[in-house]
């Protein structure tokens, strides 16, 4: 995969976000394939749509791009705070790409796909609203808190200049599916859960390792009154799915 830029389509412009978003939008459309299906090219959608910035000619998945200068390990950026949380709730989000890039060395250093099953409102961060002198007084932003997203719904497409093989990115992706929810409160314990369960440093655990963070899910989650019952619940969900497996008596393994 060309990582590379193409300076000689931004010569005309003049400022840098927009030279930004050209080069990194162009990026997309020459060099990157379909993360769900492996189709050799995505394109972009012909004017700005409220939603989506470009689709998959095949599978008709849509993407959104955020890019920018330097590292996309714990936030980035994005628009406005409610219409984010309506397009969570609403499930009318698209997939998200987030890109990493070098100015000095024109080219792309980081990208990975976050499926669009593992936004939840809890990653949507407030931003405080735009000082009263502002040009848009008042409006409130919001970052997405990349490091709250578990590790299976972070698939690295290029890391650190290096870009990962095609297949096992469509793999991943795939096998990241099997955790679609679409109800957005169930959602939501699914991956408190999962994250409990990779915090857990080694993969056999018991019970009473997950049941450690029953007081941090019921601060979470007031409005449940059986936390280790739904503990349990996900644990199965997880098992049904593949991702661990019951050993007995209450002890699991996570399956890599
Ligand atoms: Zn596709």
């Amino acid at each position: 995969m060309n990582l590379k830029f193409n300076l000689d389509i931004v010569e005309n412009y003049h400022s840098n976000t927009q030279k930004a978003r050209v080069l990194t939008e162009s990026w997309v459309t020459e060099n990157l394939y379909c993360p769900r299906c492996g189709h050799p090219n995505i394109s972009h959608f012909e004017n700005n749509r409220p939603v989506a910035d470009f689709y998959c000619p095949s599978c008709s998945n849509e993407f959104e791009l955020k890019s920018k200068k330097g590292s996309i390990q714990h936030k980035v950026n994005d628009g406005a705070y409610e219409t984010m949380i309506q397009r969570i709730t609403s499930n009318q989000n698209p997939d998200f790409l987030f890109m990493n890039y070098s100015k000095e060395q024109n080219c792309v250093k980081d990208l990975i796909l976050i499926p669009k099953h593992f936004f939840v409102p809890d990653i949507i961060e407030k931003r405080p609203p735009l000082a009263p002198t502002a040009r848009r007084a008042g409006w409130v932003g919001c970052n997405i808190l990349i490091d709250k997203i578990p590790v299976q719904g972070r698939i690295d497409i290029v890391t650190n200049g290096q870009s990962k093989p095609v297949m096992d990115v469509v793999n991943l992706v795939n096998k990241s599916n099997s955790l679609v929810v679409s109800n957005v409160s169930a959602r939501g314990w699914l991956m408190d859960v999962l994250n409990c369960v990779n915090q857990i440093p080694h993969d056999v655990f018991g019970l009473g390792d997950i049941y450690q963070f029953a007081n941090s899910l019921a601060i979470k989650h007031p409005q449940n009154n059986n936390i280790e019952a739904k503990i349990r619940q996900q644990l199965q969900f997880l098992r049904d799915k593949g991702y661990i497996e019951f050993l007995g008596n209450g002890v699991y393994r996570k399956i890599q």
